[in-house]
């Protein structure tokens, strides 16, 4: 079956008005298995139907997997629950993370019950399931996930004390590993080896360059900068390598400066310092609603 990888959001917490909150889509025939939730996940899911991924549209949207609890990757939660069903998802969400997920999940399910009550019992008589998620936390790494289109392992990635999952699907014509936020590790590059795309997280090294020491040391433990994921990379030996959340270590919040044209600087520069630590393989730096 014909598997795709859509970007929904490349971004990071910073609100770069053209990177959505981290999400991206395995698309297998008419069926989508999202990772991470970002702020956007719905519309950008709306986006990408309207470019003709059918199974993004989003009362389709039915399965996902969660990285980690941080807010960039999660901020979409909300989003993902509930507006694929008011839009009519006549099923509940499943959703597969680290642990602590059940307890967002109730928490926000609890927030929103004066609208899920209105819905249901009000005039507007939504069903009453869509809203529903069913969560599954991630006990021990493995596969987590299988149907009769794609299975899906989930395995640890480094991301400081949080626990983060890296998450590798495999269906009958394609091997996809997406990393979620980490530092570089062996595990990842075992993981991917051959694989036929590995999307992966990235910062700009020459930019870590200008932050105070206690950013240098935290962004160097929980995040993977460009140099060193050549070295993953190479090691993995990937048909295609797309970095996506790249941190460039610069200040977004001026609006005088012309911020597409310093992101394009900055993704040119990434991309020459994974070549420059030895990494000649193909790679890309993806964008949103890239799709490949
Ligand atoms: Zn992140
Ligand atoms: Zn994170």
């Amino acid at each position: 079956m014909n598997t795709r990888l859509v970007l929904l959001g490349t971004g990071t917490p910073n609100a770069c008005p053209d990177a959505n909150g981290p999400s991206s889509a395995v698309v297998v025939g008419d069926r989508a298995y999202l990772v991470d939730f970002g702020p956007g996940v719905v519309r950008q899911a709306s986006k990408a139907y309207f470019r003709g991924i059918d199974a993004l549209r989003p009362d389709l949207l039915t399965t996902a997997f969660c990285t980690h609890l941080h807010t960039d990757h999660t901020a979409g939660y909300p989003d993902l629950i509930f507006t694929p069903w008011v839009l009519e998802r006549p099923v509940p969400l499943k959703v597969f993370g680290p642990k602590g997920l059940n307890h967002m999940t109730s928490h926000i399910l609890q927030a929103y019950e004066t609208d899920i009550d209105f819905r249901i019992h009000g005039f507007e008589k939504a069903n009453e399931s869509g809203y529903k998620v069913d969560v599954t936390e991630i006990e021990k790494p493995g596969i987590i996930y299988e149907d009769d289109r794609v299975s899906v392992e989930a395995f640890p990635v480094s991301h400081g004390t949080l626990t983060c999952y890296g998450y590798k699907f495999v269906t009958d014509d394609r091997t996809i590993v997406i990393t979620g936020d980490t530092a570089p590790l062996d595990l990842v590059a075992e993981k991917a080896t051959g694989c036929d795309i590995l999307l992966h997280e990235v910062e700009y090294a020459a930019g870590i360059a200008c932050r105070e020491p206690k950013w240098q040391k935290y962004h160097q433990e929980v995040h993977t900068l460009s140099t060193d994921l050549a070295w993953v990379a190479k090691k993995a030996q990937p048909k295609l390598l797309v970095t996506y959340h790249r941190i460039y270590h610069m200040n977004i919040q001026d609006n005088r400066i012309n911020l597409p044209a310093e992101m394009a600087k900055r993704d040119e520069a990434i991309l020459d310092e994974i070549r420059a630590a030895g990494y000649d393989g193909w790679v890309v730096n993806g964008q949103d609603l890239d799709v490949f």
